[in-house]
């Protein structure tokens, strides 16, 4: 295998010391699921079958790996179980089954119950992979509860949403034990674009809440600009055709404008987790008595658009709260 190093030097200047960066094409994804096939299965678990988690599974079955999956509501894991993996009625019998065991569920709270919950299953030699968003310190209580095992931890945050984890194009934050972060390498390159180990546990998560703190942002301002070119009678269509040819063109915009001014929401990052990263980037800053007027604004839109119904929306509804 090989990998090419990273494509913008200052990706790796701005890394500490620890800091690698790996990416890789599309192509040679594609090329590589043929080879795990024969060379590097490995056994894995998967707890969590929400939207992210779903197609993550079905991509490490796709690429020859042995899947185990659970899933807190059994229903849910069908989609997983019907592409090739075996179902666990718990997440201890999924982890005790596996090698390295990945883990995407919604919550703080939901990824340390979860923990809890898989620990028996759990040993020297095992594996245990939190790519679920949470803050610092539940990554860090969770990396208590794995060691106390035996096992290793990484946490590793993804970047990229429903769609890239349908197309393995997901950008992983990792952090903890770098000899699984080295283990992990084929699945993370099966589910991901890129991967990043950025040094000790909290770092990955809050690259993570950073990075959705400034797609928050992003997303109010551009839902902003929409309402604001509706109400003053400019074609919301052509605003979108100016925003991409100028600088502030943007995957995210080019995606999301269509179906706002179409007024539709389908959830592909549900807005009660944007809501959720927004919070925990905010204690963050807290934390640090750094200021974020712009995110804690941004922050005021979710809760909104969250008390009047949206948790379950794509987070793009929060057009919903700017328009009221
Ligand atoms: P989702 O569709 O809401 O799925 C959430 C999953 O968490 C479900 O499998 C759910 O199980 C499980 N869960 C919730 N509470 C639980 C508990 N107490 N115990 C055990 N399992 C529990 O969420 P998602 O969109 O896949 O996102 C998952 C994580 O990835 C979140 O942290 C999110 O912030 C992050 N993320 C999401 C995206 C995205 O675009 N969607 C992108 C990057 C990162 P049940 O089926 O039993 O409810």
């Amino acid at each position: 295998m090989t990998r090419t190093s990273a494509p913008n030097a200052s990706c790796f200047a701005r890394a500490r010391i620890n800091t690698h960066f790996h990416t890789h094409s599309r192509a040679r994804t594609v090329r590589r699921a043929s080879v795990v096939a024969h060379a590097e299965t490995m056994k894995i678990g998967f707890l969590g079958c929400g939207i992210m988690g779903v197609p993550m599974a079905k991509n490490l079955i796709n690429a020859g790996h042995e899947v185990t999956v659970w899933n807190r509501t059994s229903d849910a894991a069908k989609p997983v179980v019907d592409a090739g993996a075996a179902l666990a009625a718990t997440a201890a019998e999924a982890c005790a089954a596996s090698d390295v065991t990945f883990v995407m569920v919604s919550t703080p709270e939901a990824a340390t119950a979860v923990a809890n919950a898989a620990k028996d299953g759990l040993s020297a030699g095992k594996g245990y992979v939190d790519v679920s968003t949470v803050d610092a310190e539940t990554s860090s209580a969770i990396a208590e509860i794995v060691r106390s095992t035996g096992a290793e931890f990484l946490e590793a945050p993804v970047s990229g949403s429903k769609k890239p984890a349908e197309d393995g194009a997901l950008i992983f934050l990792c952090a903890g034990d770098e000899t699984l972060y080295r283990r992990c390498s084929e699945p993370l390159e099966t589910m991901g674009k890129a991967h990043f180990f950025l040094g000790d546990v909290g770092q990955g998560a809050k690259m993570k809440l950073v990075v959705n703190m400034i797609m928050g942002s992003m997303m109010t301002a551009f839902a902003e600009g929409l309402t604001l070119s509706e109400k003053c009678d400019l074609d919301p269509e052509t605003l979108l055709q100016v925003i991409s040819l100028g600088a502030i063109a943007s995957p995210m915009f080019a995606l999301k404008g269509p179906t706002m001014n179409a007024g539709a929401f389908p959830p592909a990052f549900p807005l009660k987790h944007q809501q959720k990263d927004m919070r925990l980037a905010i204690a963050l800053a807290d934390q640090l008595r750094q200021e974020m007027p712009v995110a804690a604004a941004a922050n005021e839109l979710y809760k909104r658009a969250a008390r009047d119904g949206c948790d379950d929306e794509d987070f793009s509804a929060v057009i919903k709260a700017v328009k009221k």
